[in-house]
């Protein structure tokens, strides 16, 4: 399910207020349907999360009609990775529900680079 954003509207996620400006973050790129910005707790050197700007709740509540902007989000991971000088390789998480582990309800990408990752995660 996709909702679009509201300054208005009290429940916005902390991601539409990044995007507005109104929480500072540390942008890496941004462009008419994403952000990038790091992750304010990294679990990597590098830690950064690809945000749609129109909200998109999770990959579980994504319908085949956001797989533009989902395949835009990698796209973009991709290209902020390499600007970041991830040349040996990076992970791309996108955590979904709560058995995901996911704690904001607007889909992100997590990209993670700049060590060598374990698998699987806990
Ligand atoms: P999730 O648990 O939903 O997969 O990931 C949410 C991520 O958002 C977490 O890694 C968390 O550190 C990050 N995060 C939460 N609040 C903020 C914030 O205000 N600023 C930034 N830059 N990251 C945040």
């Amino acid at each position: 399910m996709s909702t679009s954003s509201d300054s208005s509207n009290p429940d916005r996620t902390i991601f539409e207020k990044i995007i507005a400006r109104e929480i500072p973050a540390e942008i890496l790129h941004e462009d008419d349907d994403c952000i990038a910005f790091k992750d304010v707790s990294p679990q990597a050197p590098t830690h950064f999360l690809v945000v749609p700007k129109r909200v998109i709740v999770s990959v579980k509540e994504s319908c085949d009609d956001d797989a533009a902007v989902m395949g835009h989000l990698l796209c973009v991971a991709r290209r902020v990775a390499e600007q970041e000088g991830l040349k040996d390789g990076f992970r791309v998480v996108a955590n979904s529900g709560p058995d995901g582990g996911q704690s904001v309800d607007h889909l992100h990408l997590h990209v993670l680079g700049g060590r060598k990752l374990t698998w699987p995660p806990g």
